[in-house]
């Protein structure tokens, strides 16, 4: 049993000075002391709950910033030829490769103050496109790094089979692509095996995206496959994708998903950026989460999400770093706010669920829906059996010095950078210390 006593902890009904947390070998919390004598470790540090980043590839952190030069002086770029430039490096890396780039990525993660990631993987073959003799191989890597380094993982494998909506793939995804239903099939199945063997994993179910899978299949995926795995999806991430879609099957990504498949509080809407008010009112009353990564869709030119419509009809959001352009949580929760008041013209958007403080919102919101994007369901920020995650920040930085609880957490949101971040705990174990 250890016992650890912050500055102030963050509890879902607000800040309380004087709880001692009792964590147990596990790694969970045993109890939830007020006013105890024996206070075990002091930490001058706020804890929150540890930030969940549900939209990872981690492959990707090898090229943040190497996508930024002019091909022409003359001439800008677009997402499209990001995508080739991502599609180069994902045919150049394997699996020792892949653990390291993970293994660096987590270590930062963590010391932004994430305690789980969502990693959505498809680079899943050899680099001639022929599946690897243990199918998870690749997935295996970023488990590795993910018991390396102590960040807890929620793998999931993704389904990729086309080149666009009625294309076959072409060449340069061939590490991508299961063919079938059934060839998805087998790579869950090989991922659930291995993920057994690492206790910071779990797995997911995941599909490319609207353009990356035939439509019958992601219809078949959503109702054949286990329904207690959280469903992950990119969709409506670019202008061209919602034209494709609708000359391809004559609705929009997300209406015709509404349309066709039974969303509910297990589905992650990765980006969904480009939405009518019919399909934001839609996935708001089906339940369905919305994957915000606001670093990355900057930087992609995707578009902004409709947050404060969506906000208003009660859906939920978390965050994810997607691409690790960025890798501060703060710093995405400030992006997504700030692209929210730019386009408005409005201040204190971060409305909702009874809060009057929009770093409280925003923080609540990231840890529920990021929690559910994780198969976690616990919507108490600490509670007794619960693992102990934290996320814990400087209480001597000078920002934060003899600041007023009610502006504490907007003030932490608002106006921290990643030095701020003292030590997260994950399942109980002090990870990291600045
Ligand atoms: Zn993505």
């Amino acid at each position: 049993m250890k016992r650890f006593t912050f500055k102030s902890l963050l509890q879902s009904s607000g800040w309380n000075d004087n709880v001692t947390v009792v964590v147990d070998e596990n790694g969970r919390i045993s109890e939830l002391l007020e006013n105890t004598d024996d206070k075990g470790e002091i930490i001058q540090g706020y804890a929150i709950p540890g930030f969940q980043n549900a939209h990872s590839h981690a492959f990707q952190y090898a090229m943040a910033g190497r996508a930024e030069q002019h091909q022409n002086p003359d001439d800008s770029d677009d997402f499209w030829g990001w995508r080739e430039t991502m599609y180069q490096l994902a045919l150049s890396i394997t699996p020792e490769d892949l653990y390291s780039i993970a293994k660096d990525l987590y270590s930062e993660m963590l010391r932004n103050g994430y305690t789980q990631v969502a990693e959505f993987h498809y680079v899943h073959h050899q680099p001639d496109g022929r599946p690897y003799p243990n199918l998870a191989e690749m997935g295996e890597a970023l488990l590795k790094a993910s018991r390396d380094t102590g960040i807890k993982i929620t793998l999931i494998p993704i389904f990729y089979q086309k080149g666009g909506f009625g294309k076959a793939p072409n060449d340069r995804q061939r590490r991508f692509i299961s063919e079938n239903v059934e060839d998805y099939r087998k790579l869950l199945d090989a991922t659930i095996e291995v993920a057994e063997k690492y206790p910071l994993a779990n797995v997911a179910i995941g599909i490319h995206s609207m353009r990356g899978v035939d439509p019958q299949d992601i219809v078949k995926v959503a109702k054949e496959f286990p329904q207690d795995l959280p469903f992950h999806i990119h969709i409506a991430e670019q202008l061209k994708e919602i034209e494709d879609s609708i000359a391809f099957l004559g609705k929009r990504p997300v209406e015709w998903m509404l349309e066709n498949v039974a969303m509910n509080h297990r589905f992650h809407l990765v980006h969904a950026s480009h939405l009518t008010e019919k399909e934001t009112e839609g996935i708001a009353k089906s339940g369905a989460n919305v994957v915000l990564c606001p670093s990355t869709e900057g930087n992609l030119g995707d578009g902004i999400f409709p947050l404060i419509n969506f906000q208003k009809l009660g859906g939920k959001w978390s965050i994810g770093t997607d691409s690790h352009i960025g890798l501060n949580p703060m710093e995405e929760l400030r992006i997504l706010d700030y692209g929210q008041r730019l386009i408005s013209h409005k201040r204190n958007i971060m409305i909702g669920n009874g809060f009057n403080d929009s770093g409280r919102y925003a923080i609540h919101q990231a840890t529920l829906a990021g929690r559910k994007a994780m198969n976690n369901f616990e919507e108490t920020y600490f509670k007794v059996g619960a693992d102990f995650d934290a996320c814990v920040i400087a209480a001597e930085h000078p920002t934060l010095a003899n600041e007023d609880k009610s502006n504490l957490a907007s003030r932490i949101v608002y106006s921290s950078d990643s030095s701020m971040v003292k030590c997260v705990f994950v399942r109980g174990r002090l990870m990291v210390v600045v």
